[in-house]
């Protein structure tokens, strides 16, 4: 995998540990304090920046730690932890399956959708799409678009149609074909709260009732290119849905996947794929451990 490597914030952030380990020779709340600014100037966020500090502070107490030199192999590890959710990780093979797409526009939704499908149907499985974000008429076209591209049945109603009909249209329809994987795109409105939690939950009302059978995926897509602001998304959306995982967009180039690292520690949320570019294969699941490694590459 690659993350920008050198330019981007792993490479920035390895640079900046080793810089203050080289600047203290001796560990003390001095080196500590230093490490403490580092990880909270790097967009890992404070209550993170602790949990990582109080580790380490334990580590070193415990003597597991006895060398500066060892604290950067330590700080990977105490990440590697964090992020690490396990099997969470995975996406959902039981069949027949419903994913939710959720996030605000812009932040890569319709591309995500055409990347899994794209990868649910190269693993041989059926998959529909359903157009349930009804408020942007462009939303709707971009997903035909990818249809198109993938191979795949779009479900579509007009714009201002009710998100929940769309729905439920897919779900019969998915019935008939004995559709393996259906992939709804939803409306990204995050400045309407009550309004977007109303419509989520009348769509999982829907689901429930018409498809009880169906397994069940809340994929929340979050741009890493907007730092903490996507750390606040996932905040809002994991109150109004009941979010089972996380698509990382963007992270090819700069991005700045610091907030993986808040994310996973403060929502207790696992990254299941992450996008690495526009194209149809710019998809990877996610790894934590390989991803930890980055860091000090
Ligand atoms: P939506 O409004 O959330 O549905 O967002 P889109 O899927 O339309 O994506 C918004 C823009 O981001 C488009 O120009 C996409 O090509 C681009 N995009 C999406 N995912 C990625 C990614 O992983 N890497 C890069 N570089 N661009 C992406």
């Amino acid at each position: 995998m690659k993350f920008g490597k050198k330019k981007g914030f792993f490479g920035r952030l390895s640079e900046r540990i080793g810089d203050v380990i080289l600047a203290r020779p001796t560990i003390d709340e001095d080196l500590l304090d230093d490490l403490e600014e580092v990880l909270i100037t790097s967009d890992i966020g404070m209550e993170t920046t602790m949990h990582i500090i109080e580790q380490l502070r334990s580590d070193i107490k415990s003597e597991r730690i006895r060398e500066p030199e060892q604290v950067k192999e330590q700080i990977k590890a105490i990440i590697a932890g964090l992020i690490d959710k396990g099997e969470r990780h995975k996406l959902c093979q039981d069949m027949p399956l419903i994913i939710l797409m959720i996030g605000i526009n812009g932040g890569g939704k319709t591309t995500s959708i055409g990347k899994i499908a794209y990868k649910c149907k190269k693993e041989g499985k059926s998959v529909m799409l359903a157009a349930a974000d009804t408020f942007r008429a462009a939303a709707g076209e971009q997903l035909e678009i990818w249809g198109q591209r993938v191979g795949v049945n779009v479900v579509r109603h007009q714009e201002g149609a009710d998100p929940s009909a769309v729905i439920f249209d897919a779900i019969q329809s998915a019935k008939a074909k004995n559709i393996d994987v259906l992939i709804c795109d939803t409306a990204g409105r995050l400045q309407n709260k009550k309004n977007l939690m109303d419509e989520l939950t009348k769509m999982n009302k829907v689901i429930g009732r018409e498809y009880p059978e169906a397994a069940r995926e809340n994929l929340l897509v979050l741009d890493a290119t907007t730092g903490k602001n996507a750390v606040s998304q996932a905040k809002e959306f994991n109150e109004s849905a009941d979010i089972t995982g996380i698509v990382l967009t963007k992270l090819d180039g700069t991005a700045k996947g610091g907030i993986v690292i808040t994310i996973a520690d403060e929502f207790d949320m696992a990254v299941k794929f992450i996008g690495v570019g526009e194209g149809i294969e710019d998809l990877k699941e996610f790894d934590p451990k390989e991803f930890a490694g980055g860091i000090f590459d």
